[in-house]
């Protein structure tokens, strides 16, 4: 089979590989669609725990080309799309339900072999049926479940008005899920005209670039406002929109060694709540039953459809500053 190797940082190639042979619990995927991800990206530059060579992609659909012959629940043929963190379920953290926190956490395409590639193999407690959503769609659940799950933590109160800021892939699921989880009013903040302009076209009440919505000053106006920038500067100047008593969701991913100027008087006198949200937890089977019931948009998140063979293009293009939206691979061809 043809895959995408990391081989080192900064260099990738597509190569010749054996195609994998799925263990007693596995299931053998023939990806059909597979997205590309900040974290892809990590691995890339060399800012990543693991070893090398690498196949990364994390963000996956396909079908089942063969099972282990443990595997009970799934059969050849069927469509799956799967969570690629690996959860031991036996240590004190996962048996706190909290499995996030894992001390033994695998992840695909990060500590093992993932989806830039025409095939992988994948625990079969991972994965789950996507049922009749697009690959395109399916290969979209894994970024839109860390969403779901960040929204569960920062709890979004019924009629609240919510504030994003930036509009990328990520932001735009945040814009789309808070109307979906109560919120009575959607702002959204970025530099760029055309991802404001798709905001409005997936329902975003208000979209403003930051130099117009610095101008409104709407100091403490949002119940929720959630940063999907990972700039911390950006998030200092955040703090001021939150409403009183009302919570900032940290989302987007700054720089491990960086820090805020937050004044901590202005924390304890306005009730501010300050959440994290760390990839996701129990969300995966949520996201799907999202992404079937057609209330969010996930199709027009993305803007490049790719073989793989042009993932080293990509990759140096994404190092010399190309921001754009989603892109996703179909490493067998089509997606269909
Ligand atoms: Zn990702
Ligand atoms: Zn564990």
């Amino acid at each position: 089979m043809k895959a995408f190797f990391i081989e080192k940082p900064h260099v990738g190639i597509v190569r010749e590989t054996e195609i994998p042979v799925p263990a007693d619990d596995e299931i053998l995927l023939e990806v059909k669609a597979a997205g590309v991800c900040g974290t892809d990206v990590h691995i890339y530059k060399g800012e990543y725990f693991g070893s090398y060579p690498r196949i990364p992609g994390h963000e996956f659909s396909g079908i089942i080309a063969g099972i282990g012959k443990g595997v009970t629940k799934f059969k050849v043929g069927q469509r799956v799309a799967a969570d690629p963190n690996i959860f031991c379920e036996a240590c004190d953290a996962c048996k706190e339900n909290r499995q996030n926190f894992c001390v033994d956490m695998h992840a695909v395409g990060v500590t093992r072999h993932g989806a830039f590639a025409q095939y992988l193999t994948v625990p079969e407690r991972c994965v789950f049926d996507i049922s009749d959503i697009s690959f395109t769609e399916a290969s979209m659940v894994e970024p839109l479940a860390c969403v779901v799950y960040g929204q569960e933590k920062a709890g979004i109160p019924l009629g609240s008005s919510v504030l994003i800021f930036g509009a990328g892939p990520i932001g735009l699921m945040h814009a789309q899920l808070a109307g979906l989880n109560g919120a009575a009013c959607v702002t959204v903040v970025d530099l760029f005209e055309d991802k404001l302009a798709l905001a409005k076209k997936l329902g975003a009440d208000y979209t403003y670039t930051s130099a117009e919505f610095e101008k409104l000053g709407l100091v403490n106006s949002f119940e929720v406002v959630i940063d999907c920038t990972g700039v911390p500067k950006v998030i200092e100047n955040e703090i001021k929109y939150v409403k009183d008593s009302g919570t900032i969701l940290f989302f987007g991913v700054c720089p491990d060694n960086s820090a805020l100027t937050i004044n901590p008087y202005e924390v304890f006198k306005r009730e501010l709540k300050l959440c994290g949200s760390f990839a996701l937890k129990k969300t995966f089977g949520k996201a799907i039953a999202i992404a079937r019931s057609g209330k969010i948009n996930l199709t027009d998140l993305v803007d490049k459809k790719l073989l793989l063979e042009e993932a080293p293009k990509l990759f140096e293009e994404i190092m010399s500053g190309n921001s754009g939206l989603k892109t996703i691979f179909y490493p067998n061809g089509t997606e269909k």
